[in-house]
């Protein structure tokens, strides 16, 4: 007999030609996440077994790891004998206080004798017989007790807790996240991990109109976002401060954020090329502020060919809010550091912004130079879900 926790794949297990790879890629991702564990993982189509003293530690860490329905802890054992199965179902309803019960049973070794309907009577008719004072509750028993008769061995456990669901991180691509210090983008980036894209970050910095506070604001988000995110996540620092200073000295009140935000996607367009990203990721939702208009987010992503992709687009902002407080990232983004979008805001920017004109601006300020000077000032940032492994790279 040997303690496990067994991990369910859920929505995982439909995608039948890529299975091995995001099993690969589930089984790499909790490497990374239980590197600090003593553990053993054995894998097949069905099911995802770890062999751990720490269990509970593990469960804990498992339910920060995309691609996983249901984390469940129990025993498994290699005598698959009926008479055997039924001593240990005993066994272990012994070690509980209850008084309904109810007995599942899975058979995926399909030589077994029975069906799985016969096999649970009989277990449940054992356990009548050897218990006093208890019954069978089909709808809603204190106790569910699963047994998996598997191929080479039995597992058996009680009811689990849900896990993140989602894909694992890396089976979908990647994703460049323009991460501001606000409440949508942290939000934004969670929702496209959870998908199976692997994110990247960037942050217009716009000292010194910006604190270095606002910066340090980015890099605690990015460090929640780590913890789903493969552990890690990289931060593009990107000095903005040129670009709006020549924007806000040049273009029209009404257009500045609508200029400022097309330069914003283009620079996050160029890293993409450079780190192999195939979408742009923001916090960007229906009608939040003027630049978020469906007019204003057509003639903003015309700077670009990236796709953009806008997780928390039709969210209301108390649903961005109450998944925030959930990921752990409200209590950082209500920090009060401005970021650069904020600090120039005119008050009565354009909502309804004409292509044309956009194009017309665009000539006034020598923007080419101006991104490539910005793009040479880009720092990366590795932020790693521990604090004490972060490091800075040196371009
Ligand atoms: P958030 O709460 O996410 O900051 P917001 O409501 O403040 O969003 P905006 O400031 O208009 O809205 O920004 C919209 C999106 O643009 C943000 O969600 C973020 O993805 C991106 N963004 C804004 N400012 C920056 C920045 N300084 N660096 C990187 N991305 C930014
Ligand atoms: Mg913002």
């Amino acid at each position: 007999m040997k303690r496990v926790v067994i991990i369910k794949y859920g929505e995982l297990s439909t995608k039948s030609d890529n299975i091995n790879f995001f099993l690969k890629t589930l089984k790499n991702n909790i490497d990374k996440k239980l590197a600090s564990f003593d553990y053993e993982i054995k894998y097949d189509h069905g099911r995802m077994l770890i062999f751990t003293e720490d269990i509970s530690k593990v469960k804990e860490k498992l339910q920060e790891v995309f691609g996983i329905h249901e984390i469940c802890d129990g025993f498994l054992y290699e005598d698959k004998s009926l008479e055997n199965i039924k001593v240990n179902v005993l066994e272990l309803l012994k070690t509980s206080p209850f008084s309904s019960f109810k007995i599942t049973v899975k058979r995926s070794d399909k030589n077994y004798p029975g069906t799985s309907i016969t096999i649970a009577k009989d277990i449940g008719a054992y356990i009548l017989k050897n218990i006093p004072n208890i019954k069978v509750d089909v709808n809603n028993p204190d106790l569910n007790v699963i047994v998996e008769i598997r191929l080479n061995e039995v597992l058996i456990y009680g009811r689990g807790v849900l896990g993140l669901g989602g894909y694992p991180v890396s089976t979908l691509g990647k994703g460049l996240l323009m991460l501001s210090g606000g409440i949508d983008s942290p939000v934004a980036g969670y929702l496209a991990i959870k998908r199976g894209v692997k994110i990247e970050a960037i942050y217009f910095d716009s000292p010194p109109h910006t604190s270095p506070m606002a910066l340090k604001k980015v890099e605690d988000l990015a460090r929640v976002l780590a913890k789903y995110n493969n552990t890690e996540v990289k931060i593009h620092v990107i000095g903005f401060t040129k670009i709006q200073e020549e924007i806000i000295k040049n273009i029209p009140k009404n257009y500045l954020i609508t200029m400022m935000r097309r330069m914003m996607y283009k620079i996050s367009a160029l890293i993409c090329g450079s780190i192999n990203a195939h979408a742009i990721i923001n916090g960007e939702s229906i009608g939040q502020v003027a630049s978020q208009t469906l007019k204003s987010m057509q003639v903003i992503n015309e700077a670009v060919k990236m796709p953009v992709i806008r997780p928390v687009c039709t969210y209301d902002k108390l649903e961005i809010i109450e998944l925030a407080k959930k990921i752990g990232t409200y209590d950082i983004s209500i920090r009060p550091y401005e970021d650069c979008c904020t600090i120039f805001v005119p008050e009565h920017p354009v909502i309804n912004p004409d292509i044309n004109l956009a194009h017309e601006y665009e000539k006034l300020v020598d923007f080419d130079n101006l991104v490539y000077e910005a793009i040479k000032t880009r720092q990366i940032l590795h932020i790693s879900e521990k604090e004490e492994n972060n490091f800075k790279d040196l371009l």
